[in-house]
């Protein structure tokens, strides 16, 4: 009867959803040789300083170089890392590795030393050990704890449970710094900014890339530049494209940017010549 009723509820899939199905299967096997086999790597977009033209910091993006398919990006594959929970051992590789890039590149630096920002899901601040994780990456790295800035999506602050307010003070008084990535995205984005102890706004992309166009998107913008400024909290224009969006967000006083306009993220290598240029190789090792 059980059988009978399992081989008619199998019967209503379509050819293609077991199509789809299956290639889920194949990429969470996938997903899980990755995590084994280090398949991952770090990409690295500068954080300018708008009026200076600065780079006071970097933000980490976490590539996967897949054997067969290349390079796939994040999207595609970070959802199904949530689901599976592989996203704590990729998570934790993430902070390692970036922590300890910087650190590096801080050590060779003369100019004054980068900040750090890595992105965190959900699903890594429900596990109780992610401030002992932090707190290890950092020993591990010898990076100053307030050059290392946690961006925490505000889908992940509208579904928090309670132990996630606790996790982020437990976090914070780490000393590292905490950002609200996609700001203004979310249906209550200014309630976060009582609950949680932010330091840190990135103005999504979609403001920016409407800010020089749409009267609507330009006020919103500046208007949440200025909330910043009240509250005493950086502010960082997401997905600069264009010079006419780095001069309104600039006139507008927004402190921080990162977009294409300035560089996309980078290869190890290609932000090392970028903080390097003058390097010979092999001279300094
Ligand atoms: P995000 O944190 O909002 O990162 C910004 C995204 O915008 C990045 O896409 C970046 O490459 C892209 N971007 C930057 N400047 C420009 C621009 O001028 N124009 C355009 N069109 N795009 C720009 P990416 O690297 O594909 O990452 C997408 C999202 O994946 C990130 O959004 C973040 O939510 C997530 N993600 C990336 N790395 C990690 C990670 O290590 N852990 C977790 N949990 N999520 C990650
Ligand atoms: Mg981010
Ligand atoms: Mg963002
Ligand atoms: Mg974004």
């Amino acid at each position: 009867q059980a059988k009978k009723h399992g081989k008619d509820k199998f019967e209503m899939f379509e050819p293609g959803m077991r199509v789809a199905f299956q290639a889920t299967i194949d990429m969470e096997s996938d997903l899980r040789r990755a995590v084994v086999r280090h398949e991952f790597e770090l990409r690295y977009q500068p954080i300018v300083r708008l009026n200076s033209g600065e780079i006071t910091g970097v933000e980490a993006l976490i590539r996967w170089m897949h054997p067969e398919r290349g390079v796939v990006p994040p999207v595609e594959f970070i959802p199904l890392a949530e689901e599976t929970g592989l996203i704590v051992p990729i998570g934790e590789w993430v902070l390692r590795e970036a922590t300890q890039q910087v650190a590096a590149w801080n050590t060779r630096r003369s100019g004054r030393p980068l900040t750090v920002s890595v992105n965190i899901s959900a699903v890594q601040l429900e596990h109780s050990v992610l401030p002992e994780i932090v707190q290890s990456a950092l020993d591990a790295s010898g990076l100053r704890a307030d050059r290392l800035t946690l961006e925490l999506t505000e889908s992940l602050l509208v579904d928090h449970r309670p132990e996630t307010l606790q996790r982020l003070h437990d976090i914070k008084a780490l000393g590292v710094r905490l950002a609200i990535d996609d700001f203004g995205t979310g249906y209550s984005s200014l309630a976060y900014l009582r609950q949680f102890p932010v330091d840190i706004i990135k103005i999504d992309k979609s403001f920016v890339d409407d800010v020089v166009d749409e009267p609507t998107a330009a006020a919103l913008t500046h208007g949440i530049i200025q909330l910043g400024r009240a509250l005493s909290l950086s502010t960082i224009a997401e997905g600069i494209e264009h010079a006419g969006q780095l001069t309104s967000l600039a006139g507008g006083n927004c402190e921080l940017g990162q977009g294409y306009y300035f560089a996309e993220p980078l290869t190890r290598s290609d932000f090392d010549d970028l903080l390097f240029p003058i390097d010979v190789p092999g001279e300094c090792d």
